[in-house]
């Protein structure tokens, strides 16, 4: 208790039968998570139960005992099976008060719709705890409370709406977080992205600094990508920046070719931005992705600037109509080889009058492999100003067909990245 109280620590319990039968995702956790990480506030346990009062009650006694603040959601609506206030209450042998303002705005948003006798049960989001604080919630009807029911122990509940948790907290929470607990230090996260090496040759190529107690350092293998996660625990923003800075360089720097962006930027973001450096225009022939890479480029806000289109070459017929592969090289190295993945980029390139070009030909599987051309082999063409490069690989017939594919989404455009940075 005494250490706890120290550490000004919070939990976050999820309340839902729900999240245990994996029907709801929890994603409240995560979001709270990342807001008490931005607070700077120790968070070493989050906690979920069902619909269960019995459960729920054991729940919040021990987290009364750990922590200093307890953040629930879930639980706080109209129906039998939404238990969390009452619960909470009566673990602490409170009463619940109705409150005057509450229940008007409950009220006041059944009229709104037009419905003038609001349901019997809606009047239970109206009660609290005796003593307790109302969070308004502007977008539902279940408002939410902050209550503090012994000596440093506050208890926090939300509903369990992740879109009406997120305006609440932003409104009331955070605030009171910023008023109330006794902080000294911030965290802040940043993401390094890596394509085309194995988390274990990047971790190889960083071992002396994953040791590193603070900014530490987390690999996040990705498929066909590597994070590495960089925190630095500090008294302020300019602080952790001042830690940070030189990591996430030297990071970069041992990273080599490897390093394509960081934060938000993406494969296809990088590539987008790159074209539009150049002022250059990119097509894709695509077939064993039926169109992915495309749809990975169109998913960038304004590409089409950039990325102009392309074709899904699946049939041969469409690789040789439409491309203009010719029969003779399907005929004698096959769909998925070198020399049918160059015509198929200098075919697009030539179709749409383009500068850059991405095809790519393989075995996604299940069925379809040979001990030559096995599933999982994949031919990628780049063709561009310089001329047409190809590469095979093998991503294993292991994977299956879904991460194939994505596999070769990462590893087309990676390719075109680096033909782009280092040989035109
Ligand atoms: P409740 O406040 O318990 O009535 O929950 C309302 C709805 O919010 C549920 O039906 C779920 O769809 C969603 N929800 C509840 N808990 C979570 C959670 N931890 N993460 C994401 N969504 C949730
Ligand atoms: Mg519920």
């Amino acid at each position: 208790m005494e250490d706890s109280i120290r550490l000004n620590a919070a939990e976050i319990l999820c309340i839902g039968t729900e999240l245990l039968l994996g029907q709801t995702l929890n994603t409240n956790a995560r979001w709270i998570s990342q807001e008490l990480a931005i607070l700077g506030i120790p968070h070493y346990k989050q906690v979920v139960v069902g619909d269960n009062t019995s459960r729920l009650k054991e729940a919040i006694l021990e987290a009364s005992k750990r922590c200093n603040y307890l953040i629930t959601t879930g639980g706080l609506g109209p129906t039998n099976d939404d238990l969390t206030t009452e619960t909470i209450a009566r673990t602490f042998n409170t009463d619940l008060e109705e409150n005057l303002i509450a229940i008007k705005d409950i009220r006041g948003k059944f009229t709104s719709q037009g419905i003038e006798n609001m349901p019997a049960s809606n009047q239970k989001q109206a009660l609290f705890p005796k003593g307790a604080e109302i969070i308004p919630n502007p977008k539902g009807t279940a408002p939410g409370f902050i209550w503090s029911p012994i000596k440093n122990f506050t208890i926090l509940s939300f509903p369990g709406v992740p879109s009406e948790l997120k305006d609440m907290w932003a409104k009331t929470a955070k605030e009171w977080f910023q008023k109330n607990s006794f902080n000294e230090n911030i965290f802040e996260s940043r993401v390094i992205k890596f394509a085309g090496i194995s988390e274990s040759s990047l971790a190889a190529d960083l071992e002396d600094l994953l040791e590193k107690e603070n900014p530490t350092i987390a690999p996040y293998a990705d498929i066909g990508e590597v994070k590495l996660r960089i925190t630095a625990k500090a008294k302020n923003k300019k602080k952790a920046d001042e830690m940070l800075n030189p990591l996430e360089e030297e990071l970069i720097m041992r990273g080599k070719d490897h390093f394509y962006g960081k934060g938000d930027d993406n494969l296809a973001s990088i590539v987008i931005e790159l074209l539009r450096e150049r002022g250059e225009k990119l097509v894709v022939a695509e077939s064993c992705t039926g169109g992915a890479i495309g749809a990975a480029l169109s998913n960038i806000p304004g590409a089409s600037d950039v990325f102009i289109g392309g074709i899904i070459a699946y049939n041969n017929s469409i690789k040789k109509d439409i491309l203009g592969v010719s029969q003779k090289s399907l005929e004698a190295y096959g769909a998925v080889s070198n020399e049918v993945v160059k015509e198929m980029a200098r075919g697009a390139i030539n179709l749409f009058n383009a500068d850059w070009s991405i095809a790519v030909s393989g075995i996604a599987g299940p069925g379809g492999g040979s001990p030559s051309k096995p599933v999982g082999l994949v031919h990628f063409g780049i063709a561009g100003p310089k001329g047409c490069e190809t590469m095979q690989a093998n991503f294993g017939m292991h994977r299956g067909r879904l991460n194939i594919q994505k596999l070769c989404i990462v590893g087309g455009l990676n390719q075109l990245r680096l033909i782009m940075l280092t040989r035109s």
